[in-house]
């Protein structure tokens, strides 16, 4: 299994995944452009990639995502709730490329999404757990502003994590934002703090994982130091040891690969 977040934060989010024998995207948060150039920096192409999954039909998750679709005839694979409030900035997906999320589906052959609800100011966010080929997995979720038990065994036992650090609490606290905006981020509908972020990879910890990603990083209430100090600062008071990457909103992280 290979992974690049292609970019995370509150202007645009896109995740690859190669299972080694199927190439998707999680979310389509920027321009059918600039999700190309991206793919290009890791050596990789939208005519090769064959299904996009929604998380939540917030613009920074969806932008380029009707585009792409139409012009590279990918299947969107999307909740119904989320698609009816987004299908206007979606524009016309051909019915065969609509696919509703209901339950776990198999993407193909060989991969299996377990698809899984969380906390978020949406009509409804999902989160993805991604089964692939030779007992390899992945959890992700970009926007979440609480995590459930039921959240937590969706990521238990997988070789990959991709979970949100959106703002340390102080930073939030101090920055210009208004009072409701503040409130809203915080709240369990709103987005997670790097301690909250922190915490659950402490929970959730097997010797299986080998890398987290720390994604949507926000740019007013957070710095991508702030987050990486954070994390590994309670990994190491809990003696775990872990490859961290923290996302950025303007470059592609390298392909990494799990064998
Ligand atoms: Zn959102
Ligand atoms: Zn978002």
């Amino acid at each position: 299994m290979k992974i690049s977040i292609l970019g995370s934060g509150s202007s645009g989010n896109s995740i690859f995944i190669d299972t080694n024998e199927f190439k998707f995207l999680v979310d389509a948060g920027f321009s059918c452009k600039k999700i190309e150039e991206r793919l290009s920096e890791i050596g990789e192409s939208l005519k090769d990639i064959s299904a996009l999954l929604i998380t939540h039909e917030h613009g920074d998750h969806i932008m380029g995502a009707g585009i792409i679709s139409r012009k590279y005839n990918i299947p969107i694979y999307i909740s119904q709730e989320s698609y009816e409030i987004s299908k206007v900035k979606l524009g016309n997906i051909e019915d065969c490329n609509l696919k509703f999320i209901n339950g776990d589906f198999q993407l193909s052959e060989t991969v299996k999404i377990q698809p899984f609800d969380v906390m978020h100011d949406a009509s409804r966010t999902l989160g993805f757990k991604i089964l692939g080929k030779n007992g390899k997995s992945a959890a992700i979720s970009t926007d979440i502003g609480y995590i459930s038990n039921i959240t937590k065994e969706y990521f238990k036992n997988i070789d990959i994590l991709v979970i949100e650090c959106n703002y340390d609490y102080d930073m939030l606290m101090n920055c210009s934002y208004p009072w409701d905006l503040k409130s809203r981020i915080k709240s369990n509908n709103g987005h997670l703090s790097n301690t909250d972020a922190a915490k659950f990879i402490c929970d959730i910890y097997s010797e299986k994982l080998q890398k987290a990603y720390l994604v949507h990083v926000s740019k007013d209430s957070n710095h991508p130091d702030l987050v990486l100090e954070t994390v590994k600062k309670m990994l190491y008071e809990n003696n775990i040891e872990l490859d961290l990457e923290v996302a950025h909103q303007d470059r592609a992280s390298n392909l990494f690969k799990i064998e």
